[in-house]
């Protein structure tokens, strides 16, 4: 087994969406960046690609590169279980959790899961998508950006 963690950080702006996990929240402002700028999706990205040993997803999808500017993150995930399943390994389980003040996230968690269990082909069972507020402190809690962090553990097949 190959252990791996990732983080990521999007500052929230006004006049973008807010997708978490493939999941589009309605919200007054949305993540800044060159893809979609789900950070959950990248925290998990990193995360597998830090337990594979493969660095992580600004060497593979650069922001420079404008191939990805406004790319949908869960086919970006597509992409890093590729170079996962080339180098023989599939996915153990993945926990992840998104440091946001607001809006309540909840709801929405189940299907963030979903979707991004889909996308690595395993189990929701295999994944869990957690969120919590800093209660108020920090960049998060100023409501200036979201973060997410992801740990993942990586089988060899067989
Ligand atoms: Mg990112």
């Amino acid at each position: 087994m190959r252990i791996g963690h990732g983080y990521d950080v999007h500052r929230l702006v006004e006049g973008r969406r807010l997708i978490l996990g493939g999941v589009e929240i309605p919200y007054e402002r949305g993540l800044l960046g060159h893809s979609d700028a789900d950070v959950l999706t990248h925290a998990v990205m990193d995360a597998l690609l830090g337990a594979a040993g493969l660095g992580d997803i600004g060497k593979h999808f650069p922001d420079s590169d404008p191939a990805y500017a406004g790319a949908d993150s869960l086919v970006l995930l597509d992409r890093v279980m590729e170079l996962l399943a080339r180098a023989g390994y599939r996915v153990g389980n993945v926990d992840a959790t998104i440091l946001a003040q607001r809006p309540k996230l909840a709801a929405y968690l189940p299907t963030m899961a979903e979707n991004l269990a889909r996308h690595m082909g395993v189990s929701p069972a295999q994944v869990n998508v957690k969120a919590t507020t800093e209660e108020g402190l920090g960049f998060t809690g100023a409501g200036e950006g979201m973060a997410a962090h992801a740990v993942c553990l990586l089988e060899l097949r067989i």
